[in-house]
């Protein structure tokens, strides 16, 4: 048996951190540990000034010269050389516009109709855990084409899915409610050894864990802005498209800041060369610049190790909490994440151990009264299919090892007290 995690092993693990200056460039409210990074980003210390500037001086002085003067016009292009820095992509390959969902409706519709209309292949494969925001812009596009949308339950069950009718497999890389982690490179050429494209939705991985698109070989890639990237509530997301594709196929939303000559005001669409005809309409540069701070702060963890020291600092800190969990209450909570490091994504998921439970038990009280503790974690809901998930997200940018010990003593404490009983804990927000 293991020895025992102690508080001396969590303090002694951040002194030797060779990431912990990190913390730094993020703003943490006093008492707080944010286990919730997973789903909006912390506040990047040089986000408020570089919003001001941007406010005060770029919009109010400069006003229309901004365009040119501060840059603003290829902005999405220069965050996305930033984006593309962290997902294994080529600098030009990536525009930041958008969200993700949007995003995902151009790059999905783009891979389909990179197959040939006579091909036969009718079908989108994905997984029914995927997040719905997924499945539904898949449906919907499905739909329009007379396509199907196929959904497996069971990871396993994707190589037997890629039949011949198959057009496009479509998965999100690190699932959002398990944490599980897909082998990116295995299931993409799975995908085109069956004569399909591979669609990533990174939306759980840019910024979490090593992305490489380009070394997996895959067709077409989005991901979100407001989670690891700390790019600020709602900030544009990503796409990504496979040099061999970005100049051939013409994404749907085909508006005038794609157009190969935006300002000759011609009547007729010529797409931008590359991935720049994946832009839409005028861009948000307020939130552009916000998620410029979140990338830069990522960024700066490049001189340290960039992403693989990220990756090596979260195993270690999601291994820490797992141990905790296991040590402090063995009894009540089962592991929902894959403990193998290869298939775990930035999280760690728990659900009550007693099957009794799965649904409609205190799962979602705990979380509150967590959160009222100031460990901010979330819940999401479980079906028949899925039980219902306590969900800690851990960024290795600002989080350390003395926070997971105080996570896992504070859950201990909400257990032993029973404070999740409590009435005000009981009733659900909106958003949880
Ligand atoms: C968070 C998330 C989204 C969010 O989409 P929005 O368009 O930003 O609302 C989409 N897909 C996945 C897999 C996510 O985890």
């Amino acid at each position: 048996m293991t020895p025992p995690i102690t508080l001396d092993d969590c303090r002694r693990l951040d002194a030797h951190d060779p990431l912990r200056a990190l913390r730094d460039l993020f703003i943490l409210p006093e008492g707080v540990i944010y286990l919730d990074g997973n789903s909006l980003g912390v506040l990047p210390t040089s986000a408020p000034a570089r919003i001001a500037e941007a406010v005060t001086q770029e919009w109010g002085t400069g006003l229309i010269r901004s365009w040119n003067e501060a840059r603003w016009f290829d902005l999405p292009q220069r965050l996305g050389d930033q984006v593309a820095r962290l997902i294994g992509a080529a600098p030009g390959e990536v525009v930041c516009t958008d969200s993700t969902s949007v995003n995902l409706y151009k790059v999905l519709f783009a891979a389909l109709s990179a197959q040939k209309k006579d091909s036969g292949r009718t079908v989108v494969v994905s997984e029914r855990s995927n997040f719905p925001t997924d499945l539904y812009i898949a449906e919907s596009l499905c739909r329009e084409r007379g396509m199907t949308l196929k959904l497996v339950d069971d990871p396993s069950e994707i190589p037997a899915a890629l039949t011949k009718d198959v057009a496009v497999l479509m998965l999100t890389h690190v699932n959002y409610r398990t944490g599980a982690m897909h082998d990116m490179a295995a299931l993409t050429k799975r995908a085109h050894d069956a004569g399909a494209l591979a669609v990533w939705d990174l939306a759980h991985s840019a910024g979490a864990v090593p992305v490489a698109l380009n070394d997996a070989d895959a067709d077409f890639a989005i991901g979100c802005g407001y989670k690891y990237l700390n790019g600020g509530p709602g900030a544009p997301a990503f796409a990504w498209v496979n040099a061999r594709h970005a100049d051939a196929w013409t994404q749907p939303l085909s508006g005038w800041w794609g157009h190969a000559a935006p300002f000759a005001f011609t009547p007729g669409y010529r797409p931008a060369p590359g991935v720049g005809r994946y832009l839409c309409g005028t861009q948000p540069i307020l939130s552009l610049t916000a998620l410029g701070c979140g990338l830069d702060a990522m960024l700066a963890a490049e001189p340290l190790g960039g992403m693989q020291a990220l990756r090596t600092k979260s195993l270690a800190l999601t291994d820490a909490f797992i141990a905790l969990v296991e040590q402090r209450c063995p009894e009540q909570f089962a592991l929902v994440t894959p403990r193998e490091h290869a298939q775990r994504g930035s999280q760690v998921c728990l659900r009550m151990a007693d099957p009794g439970q799965r649904i409609g038990g205190p799962a979602y009280a705990i979380v509150q009264a967590l959160i009222a503790r100031g460990v901010i974690g979330d819940f999401r809901a479980g079906d028949e299919q899925m039980p219902d998930i306590l969900r800690f997200g851990f960024t290795p940018l600002y989080l350390g090892f003395e926070d997971v010990w105080n996570a896992v003593g504070n859950l201990a404490q909400v257990l032993e007290e029973e404070e999740y009983r409590r009435p005000e804990f009981n009733t659900r927000n909106a958003v949880t």
